[in-house]
């Protein structure tokens, strides 16, 4: 047995209790892959309506007195994918329907400050057992929603447990004003540049990265991009300075969940070796969207926030050319009013054609992902992308932007690949229309020479894109 065998997970979602993103898909996988080592993992989850009601044989294992003008119960359960949780029930932080951050409008949320500092206060004394009888060797918190457990836990004593935090997004600091740090228990000492301080405000993702003694983020090349001026949004200099506890580890997807071959959103299985499934699976999108199941072009798919990040406004401007030549697109996704309305507007312009759905919805997601011929992740940035993978597990060809993670877990499709026997994908580089129009039209080339669009299909299906490797990098992480 290991030294460091009890780890608290931290974070704000959780799939399949609560998603908004991929944040939920990690918290809710690698706990299970780290089921293999030799580590007990608790994942400590806010008391949203949403995660209480999916927990299963619930039971209170222990209480913390006055947090944030409340008392909080702790409570433990499984969740239907079998992975132990324990929620934060405090009605006076957590009770509320819908997005965690944000409200209706798509406006942060008025209290998220004095609420998640409250959530990292209670990791912090979970951690060090000051609720029940359990303490962590390590605690392992993520994005800015647990950012301040680090720092609370820096200001404890005695023996206290060791931190990592993950960066999922360097683009959401959690910022706040100075005026809360009294009110949240934090000393004014910490207000400064080597603190939490940023610009003036309280950065709740940079108190995460300046008390960890680990950070990481979730791909290699997102961890040097997030080191420069340009990707590092006024954080670059810092992480450049603490780069000797910085490491990239790029995520994997839920190989259980995203298998084709075992997929109730599907009309027919299909795997690799049998992939003859796919093709009804197209049938059924095209069936759904009412687009023409004669057209001769590949089925480009998109399911994505719908945000500048995303480069999604590219795909919106490359429209007539897709539709100009015999390819067809399906886009899910919800986030910027415009491009909804874009994306809207063009499925009415186009009907057989362009099929748009304006929301969440998991079920659709799996159908986009087999149905299509390519899925389309142009981001102007990208930490990782879980998209792309779940393309490659399903046989849909990634057609991404060459950044972050993107660039570390597609193999563009060169000529000089394709020789070799490589190639799971189609990058681009740099992030503008002129080069996803080439992209594209490479796509559409691509799919009419069948051998070769077989051959990436395959490369990418027999791409490792589960846990097991970036479970085993965390895993020697914690010792
Ligand atoms: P991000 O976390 O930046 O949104 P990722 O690619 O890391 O992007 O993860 C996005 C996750 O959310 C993927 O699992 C993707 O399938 C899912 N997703 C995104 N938009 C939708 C949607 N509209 N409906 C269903 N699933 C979605």
């Amino acid at each position: 047995m290991s030294g460091n065998n009890r780890i608290l997970f931290v974070g704000s979602e959780c799939f399949p209790l609560i998603k908004t993103g991929g944040l939920a898909d990690v918290m809710g996988a690698l706990p299970l892959a780290l089921e293999s080592y030799d580590v007990d993992v608790l994942t400590l989850l806010p008391g949203f309506p949403a995660i209480k009601k999916g927990l299963k044989s619930a039971k209170k294992v222990g209480t913390l007195p006055a947090i944030a003008g409340g008392n909080v119960t702790l409570m433990k359960g499984t969740s239907s994918t079998g992975q132990e949780i324990l929620v934060a029930d405090a009605p006076h932080l957590f009770d509320f329907e819908g997005n965690p951050y944000l409200d209706a409008r798509g406006e942060d949320r008025k209290d998220n400050g004095p609420r998640y500092a409250a959530f990292a206060k209670i990791a912090a004394d979970v951690a060090q057992g000051l609720a029940f009888k359990w303490k962590a060797d390590v605690v392992h918190a993520h994005d800015w929603q647990a950012g301040l457990t680090a720092a609370y836990l820096s200001l404890a004593k005695g023996k206290k447990p060791r931190t990592v935090f993950t960066i999922h997004n360097l683009a959401f600091q959690g910022l706040f004003p100075k005026r809360l740090l009294s009110s949240i228990g934090l000393p004014e000492h910490m207000f400064s540049q080597d603190g939490l301080e940023y610009w003036d405000k309280i950065s709740f993702l940079k108190a995460g990265i300046v008390y960890s003694d680990v950070v990481t983020t979730v791909s290699p090349t997102y961890a040097r991009e997030i080191q420069t001026d340009e990707g590092g949004m006024g954080l670059g200099g810092l992480l450049k300075k603490l780069n000797h506890k910085l490491h990239g580890i790029a995520n994997g997807i839920d190989t259980e969940t995203w298998d084709p071959f075992s997929d109730p959103a599907l009309p027919e299985p299909y795997s690799a070796r049998r992939v003859a499934g796919k093709k009804a699976a197209k049938k059924a999108l095209q069936e759904r969207f009412g687009l023409d199941p004669a057209s001769k072009g590949p089925l480009f798919g998109v399911i994505s926030r719908l945000t500048d990040q995303k480069g999604l406004d590219l795909v919106a401007g490359a429209l007539p050319h897709i539709v100009g030549n015999d390819a067809q697109l399906v886009v899910l996704g919800s986030g910027d009013k415009n491009l909804e309305q874009a994306f809207m507007d063009s499925a009415k312009q186009h009907p057989g054609i362009v099929g748009t759905f304006i929301g969440y919805d998991e079920t659709l997601a799996h159908q986009v992902q087999a149905g299509s011929d390519v899925i389309l992740v142009p981001s102007r940035f990208e930490p990782c992308g879980l998209t792309q993978l779940c393309a490659m597990r399903y046989g849909s060809i990634p057609l991404v932007a060459r950044v972050g993670g993107l660039a570390d877990t597609v193999i563009d499709a060169s000529a000089a690949a394709l020789k070799h026997g490589q190639g799971t994908g189609i990058q681009f580089s740099p992030v503008g229309f002129d080069q996803l129009i080439t992209a594209l039209d490479r796509a559409m080339s691509l799919y009419q020479t069948e051998k070769t669009w077989v051959q990436i299909r395959r490369n990418g299906m027999k791409e490792d894109v589960s846990w097991a490797q970036p479970a085993a990098a965390y895993h020697s992480l914690y010792q």
